[in-house]
Parts: C-alpha cells; sequence; structure tokens
C-alpha cells in the first residue's frame, strides 16, 4: 500500500465520472487549493457550507469532493468577512482542496441516478434524457500465445470488451510475428541481432474512449515483451448512451403504496406528491436535482410516476393536466452519493493499492425543515 497524491486519486475518480460526461457550462474539476500533495483523508459531500467544511477540519480531510459546486457564479472578489469569502479563507488556511463533479456524476454509470433507480428498485432501467454517447476504440495487441489469457483477462478487467450487457468480448486469431532485436534490447524470446519468428495471437476488442488510457496499461502489465505491439484505432462505433434520470418498472402498486417505497428508500420523512393515490404505478422515471424541466420526457417515455425534486407550482400544474404523477422528495435526496461514491472510490483505490480513508460527510445539508 502507498499513499496516493491527489492527482493520482482524481485520475482514479475520473474514470468513474469522467468531465467529459457534465453538461455544457457547469462549473466541475478542482474549484479550491491543489492536489500536488499526499491525500491520506477523502471526504464525500453534496454540499459545501461552511459546517460541512468545519467537519473536513475536524477530521483533517486535504480533500473534499461534492456534487454541487461550491463556486457556481464567478467571483469577483474574496471578502473574508462574508460567508462564502470566509468558506474559501478556511479551506486554503487547512489546505483542503475542494473538487466538483456535478452533472458529470449525475451522467456517470454508477452515478447519482443510477444510484437512486437502484434504491428504488427500478427494474430494467433506461436513461431518461440521453446527454452522451460513448465514443469508442477498437485495440489491437499481438501476443505469444502463452500470455493471450492473462491479456484477455486484463482486458476484461480494465473495463474493455463491453457489448451491451456482454462483457470480456474479444476476438483472437492466430498469426506469426516477426522481428528483429537490434543492439541494446532485452528480448523475452530471440536474440539480439537475429530475425525472429514467433507463433502470436492478435487480440481485439473495443474500449470506451475514456478508458484507453488504463486499459493500455493494464495489457501492457500483462504482456510479456520488452516493446508491445498494439494499436488503436478510431472507430464509428457507439458505446453506451448515458443521460440524467432513468426510467425503468417496478412491480405494480398504487401511488400511495409508492410513495412509502419512495420514502423509505431516499430516507425522506415527507414528500410532496401531485396526483391520486389510488392511481396504479408502475413506470417509474426518476431524476436526482431539479427535475423540472425534463417532466415532459417523463411523460413521453409512459412514465405513469416521475420522482425529481425542486418542482414548482406550474410544473406541478401542468404534470397534472397531462396525467403523469409527481413525487417531490426534495433536491436533498442526493445525498445518496455521498456513500456511493465513497463505496466506489475506495473500491478503485483499495484496487491500485492506495492507502486512503474515504468518508460521507455526515452533516445534513437539507435547508428545509418539514413542520
Ligand atoms: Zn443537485
Amino acid at each position: 500500500m502507498k499513499t496516493a497524491n491527489g492527482h493520482e486519486i482524481i485520475q482514479l475518480f475520473e474514470q468513474f465520472s469522467p468531465k467529459g460526461l457534465a453538461m455544457e457550462g457547469d462549473k466541475i474539476g478542482l474549484q479550491i487549493g491543489r492536489l500536488n500533495k499526499k491525500i491520506e483523508k477523502v471526504m464525500i459531500a453534496l454540499d459545501v457550507l461552511e459546517e460541512v467544511i468545519d467537519e473536513a477540519i475536524e477530521k483533517q480531510v486535504q480533500l473534499i469532493i461534492a456534487h454541487h459546486p461550491p463556486i457556481f457564479r464567478p467571483l469577483k472578489n474574496v471578502l473574508t468577512d462574508t460567508v462564502q469569502g470566509r468558506m474559501i479563507e478556511k479551506l486554503i488556511k487547512h489546505d483542503i482542496a475542494v473538487y466538483a463533479a456535478h452533472t458529470n456524476l449525475d451522467v456517470a454509470a454508477g452515478g447519482v441516478n443510477d444510484l437512486l433507480a437502484e434504491a428504488l428498485e427500478l427494474a430494467n432501467p433506461e436513461v431518461l434524457v440521453p446527454t452522451f454517447e460513448t465514443n469508442l476504440k477498437k485495440v489491437v495487441i499481438y501476443t505469444p500465445e502463452s500470455h493471450a489469457e492473462a491479456i484477455r483477462q486484463a482486458l476484461g478487467k480494465s473495463g474493455a470488451g463491453f457489448i451491451g450487457n456482454y462483457s470480456h468480448c474479444t476476438f483472437s486469431a492466430e498469426g506469426t510475428g516477426r522481428f528483429l532485436p537490434e543492439a541494446g534490447t532485452n528480448p523475452y524470446i530471440g536474440e539480439q541481432g537475429q530475425l525472429e519468428s514467433v507463433d502470436e495471437v492478435r487480440i481485439e476488442t473495443i474500449v470506451p474512449e475514456h478508458l484507453i488510457k488504463k486499459v493500455v496499461s493494464a495489457m501492457i502489465k500483462a504482456h510479456p515483451y520488452e516493446e508491445v505491439a498494439y494499436d488503436v484505432y478510431p472507430i464509428e462505433n457507439k458505446g453506451e448512451v448515458l443521460g440524467l434520470g432513468k426510467i425503468g418498472t417496478v412491480d405494480e402498486m398504487t401511488l400511495g403504496e409508492f410513495v412509502e417505497k419512495v420514502k423509505m428508500a431516499l430516507e425522506v420523512d415527507k414528500v410532496r406528491v401531485v396526483g391520486d393515490l389510488t392511481s396504479k404505478v408502475k413506470k417509474v422515471a426518476v431524476l436526482g436535482g431539479d427535475g423540472n424541466k425534463y417532466f415532459k420526457h417523463a411523460k413521453f417515455r409512459g412514465a405513469d410516476v416521475y420522482v425529481t425534486g425542486d418542482i414548482y407550482y406550474h410544473t406541478a400544474h401542468d404534470a397534472m393536466m397531462e396525467g403523469l404523477n409527481i413525487i417531490d422528495p426534495g433536491h436533498n435526496v442526493e445525498k445518496i452519493m455521498k456513500k456511493g461514491v465513497t463505496k466506489t472510490l475506495t473500491k478503485m483505490c483499495k484496487e491500485s493499492g492506495y492507502e486512503v480513508e474515504i468518508f460521507p460527510s455526515e452533516v445534513n445539508t437539507d435547508p428545509f425543515q418539514y413542520i
């Protein structure tokens, strides 16, 4: 086990939640502080409020990964007798970096919307509002037969070869590799100055663009050659569709029963509901955060109920007239990301051999009380 620096932790995090998935104009990435330092403790937060910063100071955290960017509108100044200025001052004084993953974390596989769909036990969840199609690359590797299986495993394990719900998809063909080790080489097979021919296997697979570096380095690790022969090709095929929200099904129940399920699953005491509590619910759309803009997507996709936060009075009227039930459990249900990201990033750090403690912030940042 080794101590990681901030860049290494964020590099792993961005494999899970790539910046390229964010909506245009979103304020993501490192917002405050620096990453070129040792990281022993990372705290995962939904919002960066002053109480959250105090918690980070108390727990001696070096990095906060937050869903909501603490700096959203451009700052004109940093005055330390204002709340925002004081917060930034505290963070900098204690050398705590803040990194924001907002809409990219909503969209990421295993991100906010996937976590919500999972909590609500949606069957066959699909993306509600597609925003992103993954570009794919083709990777071709030449290896001696002895290492072909290890390389196929390394490829599969690092995320290559996903086609739909099939993983570890590769194609292999046998052939002959030829090479001449020049002066200064230390060949795994053959000798310096002698033309060598070897029975080799050509392995090909597809890789989502954002995983290329990870896959190639895992493959090179598993490959015996000093100089690995491999090609990366651009291809036209598109991979997984990602986007905001999820739509799936639950066992048929009444809206009233589903309300109780939502409260339990998302850990809220009270929700706002639009619709007839005795109406039947089977198809469910869910979108973390403010989903006003997308209620028509939910209706169009045939949802019986739309679970989202920050619903306006007029959106509620529109949905009511369209016959779409709504459950608004509040924006704060995105708190689900605290545990979700903690789990994913802990696993990734462990696999990379990093000794780092990752934990969710314990501060409740919901500004509302339901009385
Ligand atoms: Zn949000």
